[in-house]
């Protein structure tokens, strides 16, 4: 099918393939696979990662997927994703699909059909969307996470709504229309921001917001749901050493993966010290 679509590519033609894995266990570098695929054809590669739900990931899916991304060798459009594909550019991202009320995860098979858009608020300090009212709630309690962007002044009023404006209400569209214009304003300041960061940058603002949520006591953390530590999760996975040859034995001290000989994940298992083949 590929040999097909490249051939009859026209000159100047960007064409861009999609590889899709049914879940972040059955990914595998892409360039054993590439040439059977001729996927060096394409100007670029779609990802897609059925079901893979960054802010929940471990550190090591999230690792396998920095590598899986890496792998391709050609600028990536991630199909599915949030922040943290925004931060996989340093890995040859090079597109995001999102939007408003746009999901960041979807499995490959899945029920068909869906109902209406949950109405959320993305708290940018946090890289990620809230259901409105505990967005408020995470916002009273950590005020410099509020926003001030136009269309979250006063915010007050904004995030009242949330429990006020009844479905139908005239004033609900607008309510609705303003959270996703801060949602695009956020993005793209977020995919402005990075552009101009080193991953070290990244990493530090990852674990200086980690640290304010850090502060409130752990009882308020788990009842605001911020207790879950995915920033935390993606500043480790962004400082993490790729899995090449030389990684290896790292790799194996921190007794997270078993690797085969040319660097690729062959399983993920604790293991012995003593198994881990020499650099
Ligand atoms: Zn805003």
């Amino acid at each position: 099918m590929n040999d097909i679509v490249l051939r009859e590519a026209q000159p100047g033609d960007e064409l861009w393939g999609v590889v899709a894995f049914e879940s972040i266990q059955s990914t595998r570098p892409v360039d054993e696979i590439g040439g059977y695929l001729q996927l060096g054809g394409f100007s670029g590669l779609g990802l897609w990662v059925g079901g893979f739900d960054e802010h929940s990931a471990p550190v090591r899916a999230l690792v396998q997927y920095r590598h899986t991304i890496r792998s391709l060798r050609a600028p990536v459009w991630l199909m599915y994703a949030g922040y943290f594909g925004v931060l996989a550019s340093f890995d040859g991202v090079a597109k995001v699909s999102h939007g408003v009320f746009y999901t960041e995860s979807k499995r490959l098979v899945g029920p068909v059909g869906s109902g209406p858009p949950a109405d959320r608020y993305y708290i940018a300090r946090l890289h990620r969307f809230y259901e409105p009212v505990r967005a408020l709630s995470i916002i009273r309690a950590i005020p410099e996470f509020a926003c001030e962007c136009p269309d979250c002044q006063p915010l007050d009023e904004l995030m009242e709504a949330a429990s006020m404006i009844r479905p139908g209400s005239p004033m609900r569209a607008e309510w609705v229309a303003r959270l996703q214009r801060h949602f695009l304003q956020c993005r793209s300041a977020e995919v402005e921001a990075i552009e101009s960061m080193s991953p070290a940058d990244a990493y530090r603002d990852l674990v200086r917001s980690a640290e304010i949520v850090g502060i409130l006591p752990l009882s308020i953390q788990r009842s605001l749901g911020l207790h879950d530590r995915h920033l935390l999760h993606w500043a480790e996975a962004i400082r993490h050493p790729l899995l090449t040859p030389r990684s290896i034995q790292w790799a194996c001290r921190e007794h997270e993966w078993v690797m085969s000989g040319q660097g690729r994940v062959a399983a993920v298992r604790d293991v012995d010290p003593a198994e881990c083949p020499s650099d």
